[in-house]
């Protein structure tokens, strides 16, 4: 049986055990969220040959150094692995601010040494748990801004939308996630869809594209089951009648029809107004099962694999 070797201590794993569920039977301190792959909160390092799978969807650079997931990683062989330094900072709530209801705007202060791409997300603690959260705000701006949606009995939807007030300190992570804008083919089309505060990486890799002088079109469908979760609708239409490359859909997939609102579901909207989608860079947020419909529908409407970004707003395990 392969054993894991952490600072000198020895690790027998279970048949089929990974390496993150290896630790935590052992008591082993080591951060984790979702359990699938994505947040990569539980992200460690080896000096041993991995499994392919516990590199997937790493970026090069941290391949190259032998990072990988444990929550992926089943090795057959002996590893040694270490626990990166906790990287974590300290950030002051700047405001809180309700978008909608259901929909809180939070700014925090920006630690020294904190960066990011618009569109990653960070880690937030607070009571011995993990939450992601995608990052809304352009490294230009004094704040990082998130927006964070109830979701009924949720830990963390509780505590900030009911506890965190402006002035107090949390703990993040360092931004995460390859879900940005990157500069390079500026002609290159691009259609986003997002359901829900899926429209929080999107706002900020919208913006950041502008921001670069994109000039292939955007086009920005933003899909909700309630009127009120259309949020930000005026700031994106004021941004469309400002760069005539960029179009904003606001999309409702329940009730009545409104005017300058399609009815429908954003996913299915979208790729019925793009039946062709080949050269186009895509960018799917929010609900996982629209991610991963919309990220068949366009592979299946001609988009390459590589040019296809995601950012699933899995719960946590
Ligand atoms: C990469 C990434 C980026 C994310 N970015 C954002 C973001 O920008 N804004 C944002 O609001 N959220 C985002 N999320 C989701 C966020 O991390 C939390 O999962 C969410 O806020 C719920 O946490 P909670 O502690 O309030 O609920 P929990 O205590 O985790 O869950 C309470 C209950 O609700 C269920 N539940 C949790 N989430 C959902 C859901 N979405 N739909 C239905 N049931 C659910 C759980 O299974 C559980 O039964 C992101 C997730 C990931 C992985």
């Amino acid at each position: 049986m392969a054993r894991l070797i952490l600072d000198g201590r020895i690790l027998p794993l279970r048949e089929e055990e990974s390496v993150l569920e290896c630790l935590l039977r052992h008591d082993v301190e080591v951060n984790y969220g979702c359990q699938a792959g994505v947040c990569q909160s539980c992200m460690l390092q080896s000096e041993g040959d991995l499994p392919e799978e516990a590199q997937k969807g790493l970026k090069e650079t941290l391949r190259v150094q032998n990072y990988f997931l444990a929550c992926q990683c089943q090795p057959q062989n002996d590893l040694v692995i270490k626990i990166p330094a906790k990287e974590n900072f300290q950030a002051e709530v700047v405001s809180l601010e309700r978008l909608t209801p259901e929909v809180v705007r939070l700014r925090l202060s920006v630690p020294e040494g904190f960066q990011y791409h618009p569109g990653q997300f960070l880690n937030l603690f607070h009571a011995d748990q993990t939450r992601s959260y995608s990052l809304a705000s352009l490294p230009n701006e004094p704040f990082l801004e998130l927006h964070i949606r109830r979701v009924p009995g949720g830990l963390f939807s509780r505590w900030i939308f009911q506890r965190l007030t402006e002035g107090n300190r949390v703990e993040i992570g360092p931004a995460q996630g390859e879900c940005f804008y990157t500069e390079g083919l500026p002609e290159q089309p691009i259609l986003m869809i997002g359901t829900g505060t899926g429209l929080a990486p999107l706002y900020g890799i919208l913006r950041d594209a502008l921001t670069h002088g994109h000039e292939g079109d955007i086009r920005l469908y933003h899909g909700s089951s309630t009127p009120e979760g259309l949020y930000l609708q005026e700031e994106l239409e004021r941004l469309s009648s400002e760069h005539s490359n960029f179009s904003y859909v606001p999309c409702l997939s329940r009730g009545p029809a409104i005017e300058g609102v399609r009815s429908g579901r954003a996913v299915e909207i979208a790729l019925a107004e793009h039946p062709d989608l080949k050269g186009w860079r895509v960018f799917l947020c929010g609900n996982p099962d629209m991610v991963k419909s919309a990220q068949r529908g366009c592979f299946l409407s001609g988009t390459s694999v590589r040019d296809i970004y995601t950012d699933p707003f899995l719960p946590a395990a």
